[in-house]
C-alpha cells in the first residue's frame, strides 16, 4: 500500500525567505516518524501544512489519496478533527475544566454524551498513566502529567495520525522521555501514526525512521543505531 500522507516538493515563504523550500515527506499507517533540524529550518511550517492548518504556496499534500489542496476550509478541519490528533510543547489544556473534562472534551464536541465521554476519557488516562488526576485542574498538575493528560485527549477520537510538536521541549529529560515511551506506546497499540517534530536526538529515537529538515529542505535518514 501507498503512504497514508504524503507531501511532495513543498514552497512556503512567509517573506524574502523560504521556510520551506521543496521538502517532501511520506508517512505510512502506524508509522512514527521524527522530523528533526535545527531551530528555523522549517519543522512546525512542514508539520502545519501536512496538518492542513497552513497552505504551502506550492507542492502537494495527499492524505489517504485526497489531495488537501483540493478541499475547502469546512471539508478540512472536518478531516482534522476526525482523523487527526494534535500535542503541542505546551499542553493547551483548558484551565476551567478538570483533566477527565479535557481528555473528554473533542468526544464532547463530536456530540457524546457526558457520560460516555468521560469513561472513554479515563481508560486512555489509564494506558498515559494519569487517571488517578482526573478530578485535578492542570494548574494542580505537574508538567509531565499535564503533558500525558494532553497526549490522552489527543488520541481519544482514535485519530489516524498524532501530529506532535516539541511534546516534551517543557519537560526535564527523565519526564520527556516518560512521555515520549507512553505516546508512543499508545499511538503503537492505537495503530496510529506520528508526525512529531523535534530538535532532540534522545526523543527522535522513539521514531521508527527520521526525516530531516535544513533550510526548508528534507531529507530522509537511515536511522544508524
Ligand atoms: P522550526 O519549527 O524548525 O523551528 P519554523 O517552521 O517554525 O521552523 O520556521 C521556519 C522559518 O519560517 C523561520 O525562519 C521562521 O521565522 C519562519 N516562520 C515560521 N512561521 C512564521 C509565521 N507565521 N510568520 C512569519 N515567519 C514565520
Ligand atoms: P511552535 O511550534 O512555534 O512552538 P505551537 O506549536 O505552539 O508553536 O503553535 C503554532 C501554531 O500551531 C499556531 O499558530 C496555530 O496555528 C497552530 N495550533 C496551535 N494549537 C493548535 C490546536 N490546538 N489545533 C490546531 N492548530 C493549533
Amino acid at each position: 500500500a501507498g503512504p497514508l500522507l504524503a507531501a511532495d516538493s513543498l514552497h512556503k515563504a512567509y517573506g524574502p525567505t523560504p521556510a520551506l523550500d521543496g521538502a517532501d515527506f511520506s508517512i505510512h499507517g502506524g508509522e512514527v516518524v521524527a522530523v528533526m533540524g535545527p531551530s528555523g529550518s522549517g519543522k512546525s511550517t512542514l508539520l502545519h501544512c501536512l496538518a492542513g492548518i497552513v497552505t504551502p504556496d506550492s507542492g502537494t499534500i495527499t492524505y489517504a489519496g485526497r489531495e488537501l489542496s483540493a478541499m475547502n476550509d469546512t471539508e478540512r478541519s472536518a478531516l482534522r478533527r476526525s482523523d487527526f490528533g494534535f500535542v503541542f510543547q505546551f499542553g493547551q489544556l483548558v484551565p476551567e475544566l478538570t483533566c477527565v473534562e479535557n481528555v473528554a472534551l473533542p468526544l464532547r464536541l463530536n456530540g457524546a454524551g457526558r457520560r460516555d465521554a468521560e469513561r472513554t476519557a479515563l481508560a486512555w488516562m489509564e494506558r498515559l498513566e494519569v487517571d488517578d488526576l482526573g478530578g485535578k485542574r492542570p494548574g494542580e498538575v505537574s508538567g509531565g502529567q499535564g503533558q500525558r493528560v494532553a497526549v490522552a485527549r489527543s488520541l481519544v477520537t482514535n485519530p489516524k495520525v498524532l501530529f506532535a510538536d516539541e511534546p516534551t521541549g517543557a519537560l526535564d529529560s527523565l519526564n520527556g522521555e516518560r512521555v515520549m515511551q507512553l505516546l508512543t506506546d499508545a499511538a503503537r497499540s492505537a495503530g496510529a501514526a506520528v508526525v512529531l517534530v523535534t530538535h532532540e536526538a534522545r526523543v527522535a529515537a522513539y521514531s521508527d525512521r527520521e526525516i530531516v529538515v535544513r533550510d526548508g529542505r528534507s531529507r530522509d535518514m537511515e536511522r544508524v543505531v
